[in-house]
């Protein structure tokens, strides 16, 4: 067993910390990483370091790297593992190597958009998406039955007892954001998922409706862990400027807080962060995750000493945590006494903005692709003759001139159109994801290109009934099969080929 599942399994409230290593291992920043880490290693101050991987998307040294220093020091490293530059043949080798490594506490984050890179932006990979990742991983936990087909095929791997955690933004101010965070979130829990840990935010009742959340779906012993910002002016002047998708400083906390000199900011900083923790602990959190602390052993000793002192007032501290953008959306009715919810649900909003292609599209795939449907038979013996004859090639160009001027086709040949509400994800989420969004989209924008497109997976949600928005965004799409890149979707759907729903294709 991980170290860090015995922890999450003894400890009733676990304290980790998150380092950001840089673009170079011969800088004072990373010396001060080292110093710190030796310092705290020694004090025994937390439960474990986590490392991120090309946090903001820049290059930095691989968590692995790191994480190798770390366990030499004795501590236990969580290593932030994403989908964003490898694609799932350089995921499987990199799970390989951490494997060899002892490195098996993941976290598995989608991963934030890539920008700078050596002469401009770096290619955006996102082979497979969280979900798929915690799948995989869960895949080589137990041991991953290499296909038959596949050189050396059928035989089954040794397992691997990786221990992976996963990420959710309960920090989200409308309804469709804040759904298709949850419920992406049981999907990374169904995938294997074993802990989460929230983004950072700053209110309370947002940090109790994921709880309530977890609790309404039979998991309220699963463990979450509080994401905290150790938040000083410097930090404060970045985040404000709303650049780093998924956070949200409020306005009243940032005019606070830029009031002060900055030592007291600094000092403030960790006295707010030492109370959030109390906060947190108090609404029924296992641990705590701290961001953006300084690397000063002294510092951080200060706030849990702090954070020890607040426990016992955490009621207290509630109407510091209460400020929210206007309009917030919260999932459960508010408490007017404490300011946290109830544990009343509110409804759903009906669908809207479906326009006449979604109703022809929906039309057109129950007439020409349902199983039982009485075109079935003859579409299916039509797509036999077709496929390999010397029509295929123009009945692919036909199929993907139709789909490009309807709905931007990318032409996977594995359409995940039907699953999406006759969106396309392939060519409308800027991380070509097929389980629900990223962390980063802000006021139903893609984190992307904010003001300019919308989060496909909110306009997907938008489109959907109350009824179907549960049963469309808790199915778990397998990723694209790239074999059938440029071949028609249309036939690989009655040749039984496609891949991301393998349940449908089999009966069919
Ligand atoms: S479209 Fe949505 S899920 Fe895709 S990158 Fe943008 S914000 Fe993230």
């Amino acid at each position: 067993m991980s170290r860090f599942a015995e922890i999450l399994r003894k400890k009733d409230f676990v304290i980790t910390f998150e380092l950001v290593p840089g673009r170079s291992t011969r800088t004072r920043h990373f010396r001060a990483i080292m110093r710190f880490a030796e310092e705290v290693a020694e004090a025994g101050l937390f439960d474990a370091l986590s490392i991120t991987d090309n946090a903001g998307g820049h290059p930095a040294l691989a968590p692995e790297a790191l994480g190798r220093e770390l366990k030499r020091l004795g501590h236990e490293p969580i290593i932030h593992f994403s989908c964003k530059d490898k694609n799932r043949n350089v995921i499987e080798s990199d799970l390989l190597d951490l494997d060899r490594e002892g490195l098996r506490t993941l976290l598995v984050v989608t991963g934030d958009y890539p920008r700078y890179g050596y002469r401009g932006r770096a290619k955006p990979v996102f082979d497979l998406d969280s979900v798929q990742l915690l799948r995989l991983i869960s895949e080589m936990r137990k041991g991953y039955v290499l296909p038959p087909e596949v050189p050396g095929g059928g035989v089954t791997l040794p397992p691997v007892p990786f221990f992976p955690g996963c990420v959710v933004n309960p920090f989200k101010w409308t309804e469709a954001e804040t759904l298709l965070q949850y419920w992406k979130l049981l999907k990374k829990i169904r995938a294997g998922a074993s802990f989460v840990i929230t983004q950072v935010g700053f209110s309370a009742r947002k940090y109790q409706e994921l709880l309530f959340f977890l609790q309404e779906e039979g998991l309220s012993g699963f463990p979450a862990l509080a994401g905290i910002l150790v938040m000083d002016q410097r930090l404060a002047r970045i985040l404000y400027r709303g650049i780093v998708p998924g956070i949200t400083v409020p306005e009243g906390l940032y005019r606070r807080l830029m009031g002060l000199s900055e030592e007291e900011a600094r000092k403030e900083a960790l006295e707010r962060a030492a109370r959030l923790m109390a906060v947190c602990q108090g609404l029924g959190y296992r641990g705590v995750h701290l961001c953006g602390a300084p690397l000063e052993k002294e510092a951080v000793h200060q706030l849990l000493v702090l954070y020890e002192e607040y426990r016992p007032h955490w009621r207290e501290f509630l109407p510091e945590f209460a400020e929210v953008p206007e309009k917030a959306y919260f999932l459960y009715r508010k408490d007017p006494r404490t300011g946290l919810n109830l544990p009343e649900r509110k409804p759903l909003s009906p669908s809207r903005s479906r326009n006449l292609l979604y109703f022809f599209s929906r039309i057109a795939h129950k007439l020409f692709f349902t199983r039982k449907g009485p075109l079935a038979r003859p579409l299916r013996f039509l797509a036999h003759r077709l496929s390999g004859s010397s029509w295929e090639p123009l009945f692919t160009r036909l199929e993907y001139g139709i789909k490009k001027v309807l709905y931007d086709c990318q032409e996977c040949g594995d359409c995940s159109l039907p699953h999406l509400a006759f969106l396309c994800t392939q060519s409308q989420c800027a991380k070509y994801l097929l389980n629900g969004p990223c962390g980063g989209s802000r006021d139903r924008w893609c984190e992307v290109y904010p003001g300019r497109r919308r989060c496909v997976f909110v306009r997907i949600y938008e489109r959907l009934s109350p009824e179907e928005r549960p049963q469309v965004f808790l199915k778990e799409l397998s990723p694209r099969n790239w074999n059938l890149f440029r071949t028609s979707s249309w036939l690989n759907f009655y040749l039984g080929r496609t891949t991301l729903s393998p349940k449908k294709v089999k009966d069919l």
